[in-house]
């Protein structure tokens, strides 16, 4: 068996700071918030809370539980057939509890719940809608599981009064089946990125992402960035994949900074709204300031 790849210098972590970034911290212990940022460790942590050149401070909330019905290969979440029931209560104790936080842009995400007879939409749809009543001037974006490729859920989210769309197809489309859950694929994920820009109010943005180092050639991601922008995606990340542990599919390759950059420039050519780029990236990375600079452009 081969040894892991070792970590080149560019794969850094940066340290938290900044004044917005302490407020936001504090107010946290106070909330029962659970953000994927300080669960995860995720190194982008200091940049997104405090906001950067915008001050558009961005988090990561996730709801529906902690306990996925897939497995994909890349990622670290407990799976089970049967997660727990989702709370009845946790759209008006994370929209109260967000709104009072001090966030400007805030993704909410969730795990995958093929046990849930809507998916876990309902549920999305609510959160958003209590927030946007709460805090009408909040960013929202909603980064949903394919909903099985069901129409009624995708509607249901796109309709909800959220700013951001986001369904991430997580690789290029000739790795769907070794990288993704096998109920995912390529095909449906696109679908639901098709369908939200249809339901959702005009100016709302659809956005996906995928890791780079599970093995794709440079042609696959430029194929795969052009089918994207086809379905009228607005906006696409890039970011390292790294792995959660020995159990997980191994790193193929660390994509150089420059190359992560090439493929910033192209997609910005190719007609997106913006494109994060970059060996840190995650698929929220500064997501408040990037919207807010890509609005004013
Ligand atoms: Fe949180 Fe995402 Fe930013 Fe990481 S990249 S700190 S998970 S918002
Ligand atoms: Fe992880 Fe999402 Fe796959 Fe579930 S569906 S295993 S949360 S990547």
């Amino acid at each position: 068996k081969k040894n892991p790849l070792p970590k080149p210098k560019w794969m850094k972590e940066s340290i938290p700071g900044g004044s917005k970034y302490t407020k936001i911290k504090n107010k946290l212990r106070e909330l029962k918030l659970h953000t994927v940022c300080e669960e995860a460790r995720c190194p982008n942590l200091g940049e997104c809370w405090s906001g950067g050149e915008t001050g558009t401070a961005t988090a990561t909330i996730m709801i529906l539980g902690d306990t996925c019905t897939r497995g994909c290969r890349f990622c670290n979440v407990k799976t089970s057939r049967t997660p727990p029931p989702p709370d009845p209560n946790e759209p008006t104790n994370v929209a109260e509890a967000i709104a009072s936080w001090g966030l400007d842009y805030v993704v909410i995400t969730s795990v995958d719940r093929d046990d849930l007879s809507d998916q876990g939409s309902g549920h999305f749809a609510e959160t958003v809608q209590k927030l946007k009543t709460l805090k009408p001037d909040m960013l929202i974006e909603a980064l949903v599981p394919d909903f099985r490729g069901d129409p009624g859920c995708v509607e249901k989210v796109s309709k909800s009064g959220l700013n951001v769309f986001a369904h991430n197809i997580e690789t290029v489309e000739e790795l769907q089946i070794a990288v993704r859950d096998h109920r995912a694929n390529f095909k449906q994920s696109i679908e639901v990125l098709k369908m939200a820009k249809d339901y959702a109010p005009a100016g709302t943005l659809t956005k996906t992402s995928i890791m780079l180092g599970c093995g794709e050639t440079p042609d696959q991601v430029v194929r795969t960035m052009e089918k994207v922008r086809a379905a009228g995606v607005d906006v696409m990340t890039f970011g390292q994949y790294m792995r959660p542990s020995k159990r997980h599919m191994p790193v193929s390759e660390y994509v150089t900074p420059e190359a992560f950059d090439n493929y910033r420039i192209l997609g910005m050519d190719m007609g997106f709204r913006y494109v994060a780029s970059g060996p840190m990236v995650r698929s929220s990375y500064k997501a408040g300031e990037f919207y807010i600079k890509s609005m004013i452009e």
